[in-house]
């Protein structure tokens, strides 16, 4: 029989979009040979470090795929496989339980998916070359060595916290955990009245409106000259309209310097180099950094990004060893090479086929083209694809087109305006990426656009897509063919497939 650390052996090639082609995977394929049959049901002791998004995938794909594997999770904090995109939704509706957000109980984690599940247990050490990781029961404050013949890493992301005087006091908060979102929850049913928020990225706009909507004065505070940094200066134009409409204070360009407590200790206020902000909450929405640590300190390859290298197999630079989710890195179709783009929808996916490969198969994450959404107050805002700026600096001649049109056709009671920025390579017609933003049916119409991207679709492709149309949800020209037909004027190449 071909033992499970033999079977690794045999692998040749590791680049990072190759079809390294494992000569086990392939006899794989073929069903009716015996040693092969007898490879994949034996039983591997799989190690999945991380119980959220990714490690929870990856430990029920890898039970599914290969029931006679012992899967055994490790993870930190008391809770598994939690929603946490759902946190601010949450936190606006007082009567909502967090519980709500749990997907997977452990009690259902170990009874139906059959998995060895260890909550507040981290694992503070990791020998690749020898297939153990050092795990410390945080309850119990003891260590024990656990050994594998595969290891998953799932080990995501850490919020940014601050390094400034104050950071640390009561009501200042940063939102990653669930037990993160239910502090913060609890915070505010005493009823603060005033919020600050660092950081004008995905949370800040989404907590800007949950924390208006809850009835506080919100502050923004971002360090870059807009907010949404990365996006285009159109799309940030309408949001910060929206902002300004509900009545959200937003400060760019701003150094924050500290939180300052009032006289019972609790925060009471944010000093930046322009003025200050009084606050009873201050969210620190400041970025997130993947927790790479036990990966790198095992010598495993860190990326350029600074997330875990992986090929698109999840595998990592060591074999025996993969890696999914916001601790890893992703292959962008686009870049056409890693990327870090964290994100919930990605986790579950690498997780998937990082669970399957560690118990034996051989499966391929497609990659990404780094599409993602997000609502701020009535307005749904999404973008998918590269900016002109990221275009050009990865050696691309941006071109790009922002338009309006309404939702809904002309006449038809209730459309309100969608704007599409769409960008292209000029002398290819290569589409490159697009934002959406609007009232209504914005949002998923970038899906249209990501899968133009996947597609690697040139924008007259993109002119040419037949999208659905009735006067109640679309006008005749949908908003993204208008954006492609204008955006067609200004390639140069001017081709549809076949
Ligand atoms: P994590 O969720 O970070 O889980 C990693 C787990 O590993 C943690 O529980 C940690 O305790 C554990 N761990 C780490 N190190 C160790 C160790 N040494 N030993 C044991 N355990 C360890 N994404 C979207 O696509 N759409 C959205 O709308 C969206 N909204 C979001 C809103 C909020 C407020 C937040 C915070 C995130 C949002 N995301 C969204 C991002 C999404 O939640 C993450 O991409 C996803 O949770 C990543 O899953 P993960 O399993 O890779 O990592
Ligand atoms: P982010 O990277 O989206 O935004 C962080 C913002 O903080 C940036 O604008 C940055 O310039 C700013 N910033 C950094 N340091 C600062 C400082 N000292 N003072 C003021 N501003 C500062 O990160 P986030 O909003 O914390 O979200 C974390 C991650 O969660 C995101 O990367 C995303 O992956 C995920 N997320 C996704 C969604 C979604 O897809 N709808 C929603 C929420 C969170």
């Amino acid at each position: 029989m071909v033992g499970y650390k033999d079977r690794r052996a045999l692998e040749v090639g590791h680049g990072p979009c190759e079809l390294s082609f494992t000569l086990v995977a392939g006899l794989l394929r073929r069903k009716d040979d015996p040693a092969l049959e007898s490879a994949v049901t034996e039983n591997p002791r799989i190690v999945v470090i991380g119980g959220v998004a990714a490690g929870m995938s990856a430990a029920s794909q890898a039970r599914r795929r290969n029931p006679k594997a012992r899967v055994t999770v490790f993870e930190r904090g008391p809770y598994i496989s939690y929603g946490a995109c759902g946190m601010p939704y949450n936190i606006e509706d007082p009567d909502r339980d967090m519980d709500d957000l749990v997907v997977l109980s452990p009690e259902r984690a170990v009874k139906e998916r059959g998995i060895d599940l260890h909550l507040r247990h981290e694992a503070v050490d990791l020998d690749a070359d020898e297939g153990w990781v050092l795990v410390r029961d945080l309850e119990a404050g003891t260590e024990r060595r656990e050994s594998f013949d595969a290891l998953v890493l799932a080990t995501g992301a850490m919020a940014i916290r601050l390094p400034l005087p104050g950071m640390d006091l009561p009501g200042v908060f940063v939102l990653r955990e669930l037990t993160d979102g239910r502090a913060l929850k609890r915070v505010l049913a005493s009823g603060p009245r005033k919020a600050v928020i660092i950081g004008a990225g995905y949370i800040g706009m989404e907590m800007a409106h949950v924390l208006t909507s809850r009835g506080l004065e919100v502050t923004v505070l971002e360090k870059l000259p807009q907010v949404l940094p990365g996006w285009s200066a159109d799309t940030v134009a309408v949001v910060g309209e929206t902002l300004a409409e509900h009545g959200v204070a937003v400060h760019t360009g701003v150094t924050v310097t500290a939180a300052e407590a009032g006289p019972g200790g609790h925060v009471h206020a944010v000093a930046t180099d322009a003025g200050r902000f009084e606050a009873d909450v201050v969210l620190m929405a400041a970025g997130i950094r993947p927790n790479v640590s036990l990966a790198a300190a095992a010598g495993l390859r860190i990326g350029d990004t600074g997330a875990i290298w992986v090929n698109q197999h999840q595998e990592t630079s060591h074999d025996g060893i993969w890696a999914a989710g916001d601790c890893a890195e992703a292959y962008h179709r686009i870049l056409r090479k890693n990327a870090w783009i964290p994100l919930g929808t990605t986790a579950n996916k690498q997780g998937r086929v990082a669970g399957a490969n560690a118990a034996g198969l051989r499966e391929r994450f497609g990659g990404i083209v780094g599409t993602a959404g997000f609502v701020v107050f009535d307005l749904e805002v999404a973008r998918t694809g590269i900016s002109a700026e990221q275009a050009a600096g990865e050696g691309f001649e941006p071109t790009t087109v922002t338009i309006r049109q309404r939702s809904r056709a002309h006449g038809y009671p209730g459309g309100t305006p969608i704007q599409v920025t769409l960008v292209a390579d000029a002398p290819s017609g290569l589409l490159l990426g697009g934002e959406i933003v609007g009232r209504e049916g914005a949002a998923l119409r970038a899906n249209v656009l990501a899968t133009a991207l996947a597609a690697h679709m040139s924008v007259t492709d993109v002119q040419s897509l037949d999208l659905a149309y009735a006067p109640p949800f679309a006008p005749v020209w949908d908003p993204i063919l208008v954006a492609a037909n204008q955006l067609a004027k200004r390639v140069r190449r001017q081709e549809t497939r076949p």
